[in-house]
């Protein structure tokens, strides 16, 4: 099936390599009869701006200046991939970004900020920290009183939700998929499996719809970071009918294809364990890749767990998609006392 794509505003270095992991295969893989493993290098989309956020926001900002917007306003945590991509976004093309953060202490701006709130400041942004309680009852209220304040001075706002996961954002994911499907072509396989984390489902979403649309019989696996698999369910229904809905689209999805694994959440978002800073170590020794402690670690870790479990030893050929966020390795660099030896 061909797609009529909406606008894109290209910001995004395309397409982004697929690369095989073959150290990691043969060592944690291919001896329990488990599948090779790929890598779809979406940290790759860009240094500043790297990870999967910035191929959403490709049509949110095609959007955004469909509708002479000036401003985009988003939120997320403190350390948000997708806000810091937002910001440097605007940067680029001229707009504002006004950015709702859920504070970890809730007492306003770190002194030192890090990680990838540091980089926010640094691209222009204006930042609204809010405390975690206030942040999660208000939320609707907050993005109109800020959406207000720049009507209010002569500015147009687009209000983008959380992680850009919507009808909108989804397209990113969905030329993602037909993206992914063509570099496996051209490698000579035809992917049994697609892996990636769920944090706003957006990804998942885009990735499942796109392997469907573009008649792959790969299903996608997503490893949930928070939440829970009938969470993440709904959620990727509600992106697909709004994506439906807003461009009238009467592709016959199926449902029984969103798959999600909730086991490696851990003690909560972007919260890890030694585990998962040991699998970080291990990809960087292994294949000189950078995981991150929030998405991508935990995503890898569950792959691999289940891997060795057996759970995919029907696959061959299975691509973990990386959706970047290394900036969130430096914040938690405290956790990582124990992931290298030196003589
Ligand atoms: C946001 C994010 C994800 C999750 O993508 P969603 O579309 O929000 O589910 C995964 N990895 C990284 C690094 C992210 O920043």
């Amino acid at each position: 099936m061909s797609i009529q794509y909406p606008a894109r505003e290209r910001l995004a270095n395309l397409p982004t390599p697929l690369q095989p992991l073959d150290r990691i295969s043969e060592q944690f893989s291919l001896p329990h009869g488990g599948p090779k493993i790929w890598i779809k290098r979406d940290d790759l989309t860009e240094s500043a701006m790297s990870g999967n956020k910035l191929r959403k926001l490709e049509f949110i900002i095609a959007e955004a200046r469909a509708r002479g917007c000036n401003t985009l306003i988003t939120c997320g945590g403190e350390q948000s991939n997708h806000c810091r991509a937002t910001a440097l976004a605007a940067a680029k093309t001229g707009m504002k970004a006004h950015l709702i953060l859920r504070g970890g202490s809730g007492t306003g701006a770190p002194e030192t900020p890090d990680g990838n709130l540091l980089v926010d400041y640094l691209a222009g942004a204006q930042v609204s920290l809010y405390p975690m309680r206030e942040y999660v009852d208000t939320l609707p209220q907050l993005f109109e009183q800020w959406a207000r304040f720049y009507e209010q001075q002569g500015d147009r706002a687009l209000c983008i939700p959380t992680g850009g996961s919507d009808g909108l954002g989804i397209w990113g994911y969905l030329l993602a998929a037909e993206e992914l499907l063509e570099d496996c072509r051209r490698e000579g396989f035809a992917p049994d499996r697609l892996i990636c984390a769920s944090g706003s489902g957006g990804t998942q979403a885009g990735l499942t719809l796109g392997c469907q649309v573009f008649g792959s019989s790969a299903d996608v696996t997503a490893y949930a970071v928070c939440d829970s698999t009938d969470y993440f369910i709904d959620k990727v229904r509600q992106d697909v009918a709004d994506w439906a809905h807003r461009y009238r689209q009467a592709f016959p999805f199926d449902e029984s294809r969103i798959h999600v694994i909730d086991d490696y959440i851990g003690p909560g978002y972007a919260i890890a364990t030694e585990e998962i800073y040991q699998t970080i170590a291990l990809a960087a020794q292994l294949e000189g890749i950078l995981l991150d402690p929030v998405y991508t670690g935990k995503a890898f870790h569950g792959m691999l767990q289940d891997i060795k479990q057996g759970k995919y030893s029907g696959c061959k050929n299975l691509v973990f998609v990386h959706t970047g966020g290394q900036f969130g390795v430096f914040p938690q660099r405290t956790g990582f006392q124990n992931s290298w030896s030196q003589q």
